[in-house]
């Protein structure tokens, strides 16, 4: 009997979160036998090259069969597609988990097609960088990081604790919360953020050609932050803003609100309310740095 907390791990998606989950088990000797799967042939080939796993499978299906954990690590458009296809080759007894961004819809699409004898574990790890592909994973991604998993009502308890198991193992703080808080929450701490760096470089590129030039010259380092954020993959983010629409279109209506307070402010020289908002606005950026999450 191995010691390993999985026998086969399969990863269906082999960009930054599936390459870096790979690396990391391989490192801590998660599972006996990583089991890989993606949509494209050339993410495919480089995961070998770069021997990411034991096992290289083009076939969801054909990959999930005879796992005891399967993660889906691909964009979360693409995971009712997904659950269909490999729901009949789910062993009876395995975990089903992904990292998607959003936790509702995950639920919504893969849910349904999850056996009765499957543990389902959504999951999501606050972690990542603005790069993609198998090439762009680190094994301490999640070092000192946050997952949040989502376990719907009534799930077994001994299979969320093996997939909290494997994030510690991973190096990540673990918490479980309701999928819709979840959803709320990462709407203001990272979707809003990436629809504002969006816009801003759309803003930028739509300026007069004279000026574009001078924003790309002397970017100082506020717009060059955004652009860093900003070059995160479309698809992935295409998939996050549509699977969040709710909880991302009210926490932008409210800040669209105190921008408009500051820009009031900024009109009539309300100092004081200029300040302020600085002022609290660095008193968060503090707290990240006490808590080690900046
Ligand atoms: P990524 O680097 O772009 O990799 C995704 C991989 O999945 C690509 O190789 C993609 O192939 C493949 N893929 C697409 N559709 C597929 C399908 N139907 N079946 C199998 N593979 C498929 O993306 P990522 O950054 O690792 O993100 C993956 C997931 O993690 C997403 O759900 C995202 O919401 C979540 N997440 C991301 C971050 C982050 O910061 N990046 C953080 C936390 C969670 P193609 O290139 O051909 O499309």
């Amino acid at each position: 009997m191995s010691d390993k907390l999985f026998h086969r791990l399969t990863l269906i998606g082999i960009g930054l979160i599936g390459s870096s989950i790979a690396r990391g088990a391989r490192l801590h000797g998660i599972a006996q036998t990583i089991v890989i799967s993606d949509a494209s042939p050339k993410a495919l080939t480089r995961a070998e090259e770069l021997a990411l796993g034991d096992v290289y499978e083009p076939n969801p299906a054909a990959a999930v069969t005879g796992a005891d954990c399967v993660i889906l690590c691909a964009p979360v458009g693409s995971f009712a597609i997904l659950a269909e296809q490999i729901a009949p080759a789910l062993a009876p007894g395995a975990i089903l988990s992904d990292v998607g961004s959003t936790k509702q819809s995950v639920i919504r699409d893969v849910g349904p097609f999850v056996p009765a004898f499957v543990h389902f574990v959504p999951g999501h790890p606050i972690a990542g960088t603005e790069f993609s592909g198998p090439d762009a994973g680190l094994a301490d991604l999640f070092q000192g990081r946050w997952c949040l998993l989502t376990p719907p009502p009534g799930t077994d308890e001994d299979s969320v604790k093996k997939i909290e198991t494997l994030w510690q193992t991973l190096g990540a703080l673990t918490a479980k919360m309701d999928a819709a808080h979840h959803d709320r929450v990462t709407a203001i701490v990272s979707h809003l953020p990436h629809l504002i760096a969006f816009t801003i470089c759309g803003t930028a590129d739509d300026l007069a050609d004279e000026t574009r030039q001078e924003v790309l010259q002397f970017a100082a380092s506020g717009f060059r932050d955004f652009t860093r954020i900003a070059a995160s993959d479309p698809v992935m983010w295409r998939d996050i803003f549509t699977n969040n629409k709710d909880a991302l279109l009210e926490m932008f209506s409210r800040f669209s609100e105190d921008a408009q307070a500051m820009a009031r402010a900024v009109r009539w020289g309300d100092t004081d309310y200029i300040e302020d908002k600085i002022n609290r606005s660095r008193k968060i950026r503090q707290s990240l740095i006490d808590i080690k999450q900046a």
